[in-house]
Order: structure tokens, then C-alpha cells, then sequence
């Protein structure tokens, strides 16, 4: 059986270690490495006492020996958190189960929660984006002008720097113009500038309409 080094470690830095204290983490790596990561035998659990772990495992206050308290308090904390799971002692030592990193409860709560966000975010997929456009009918929520697939943007209702997210109920599609306007805004904030640039639109067009209306009796 090969392990994959990499892919442990990687899963251990990048999502148990933030819940860690730094020697919760390295009791860890400690038992992980005598465990899952033994080279002749890699197994599950390793049996080892007292002792061994502390001449093994580091240094406590001013390069002493950690004490007793010291390393049980680690070993009961990361059983608490799911790391690992205390068996039954010997004279051998005790049985420890190391729970792989990915295999620990906490992280896959994060990976499921990251894949809940991943799959909630209409923004950055362009597929998605593209089924937010079709909900609006490629209609610009505010100025109600129509857009094409090259002048469409979307536009978070409640803005991202609010918490706004990128969920299909916080999106609406927006011309660049009223886009740029409303950008970094609550609705509330913007109303009022919306308005007046839609009016202005209005009225430049009105002009234009009337100026060519004039130019063909004319
Ligand atoms: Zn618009």
C-alpha cells in the first residue's frame, strides 16, 4: 500500500492544524507519524508508553522534559476533537488510533461546507451566471434597459463588502452603467444616483428621438 505523504500532510496544515494548538498539532504529527505514516508498517494505531512519548515528542518550558499532565492533556484534547481514539494500556504502553486528517470529523465538516458554498456561487461560474441572465430575461433590474451577453454584469443586491453573497437571490443582472452606479452600495445608498442617471438617459434619448423625428419632417 503506498500513502500519500503529501495529501495527509496537506489536509493536516491546511484544515486540522487551524483548530489545533501548536502541541495538540505536534502530539499529532507525533502519533501520525509513528502510525499511519510508518514506514515498515504502516497501521491505524501504534502502542507506546508514556515515556517514549516524552523523550520522543519535544521539549516543554525551558527544554525540559514535558511532564505526565503535560502529554495527557494533549492526548485527551485531540481525543476529544476526533483525532485520535485511546485504547487500552498495556504494559507495552497504550493503544492509539490515529484518525487520518481528512477522516476527522472537522475537516470533513469543512470540506462539506466548502462544497455547499462552491455549488451556492452564482457569481464566478460562468454557466451560472449565465442562468441568472435568463432569470431576468437578460433585462437590467434597474434601468430595465436590455443587455447582451457582452454589456451584462451582475450585480450583488446587498454588496460584498456588507456580507453580501454570491447566492442567486443576492444577484441581479445590471447594465454596466447602472452596474458601475450601484457597485459597493445598498440599494437604499444608490436609489437616488440610479435615478438620476436613468432620467438623464431618458431624456438624452427623448432628445435624440425628437432630433431625428424633426430631421425626417424637416
Ligand atoms: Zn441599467
Amino acid at each position: 500500500m503506498t500513502i500519500d505523504t503529501r495529501k495527509i500532510l496537506e489536509e493536516f496544515v491546511d484544515y486540522l492544524m487551524p483548530d489545533l494548538s501548536p502541541h495538540e498539532a505536534s502530539m499529532y504529527v507525533f502519533l501520525l507519524r509513528h502510525s499511519r505514516l510508518n514506514n515498515d508498517t504502516p497501521s491505524a494505531t501504534v502502542r507506546m508508553g508514556q515515556r517514549r512519548i516524552a523523550q520522543l515528542y519535544g521539549r516543554g518550558p525551558k527544554m525540559s522534559v514535558p511532564s505526565r499532565q503535560h502529554m495527557l492533556r494533549q492526548l485527551e484534547s485531540l481525543e476529544e476533537r476526533g483525532c485520535i481514539k485511546i485504547g487500552d494500556a498495556s504494559r507495552d504502553g497504550t493503544l492509539y488510533t490515529v484518525v487520518l486528517p481528512s477522516e476527522v470529523l472537522l475537516v470533513v465538516e469543512k470540506h462539506s461546507l466548502k462544497s455547499e458554498e462552491e455549488s451556492d456561487d452564482f457569481y464566478n461560474d460562468p454557466e451560472k451566471r449565465r442562468e441568472v441572465y435568463e432569470r431576468d430575461q437578460w433585462i437590467c433590474q434597474y434601468c430595465r434597459d436590455r443587455v447582451t451577453p457582452e454589456n451584462a454584469a451582475l450585480d450583488h443586491f446587498v454588496p460584498q463588502c456588507k456580507g453580501g453573497t454570491h447566492k442567486k437571490e443576492n444577484l441581479r443582472t445590471a447594465c454596466l452603467l447602472c452596474n458601475s452606479i450601484k457597485s459597493g452600495k445598498s440599494y437604499e445608498q444608490a436609489a437616488v444616483h440610479l435615478l438620476k442617471s436613468i432620467q438623464a438617459r431618458r431624456e438624452r434619448d427623448v432628445q435624440s428621438e425628437s432630433w431625428l423625428f424633426f430631421s425626417r419632417v424637416l
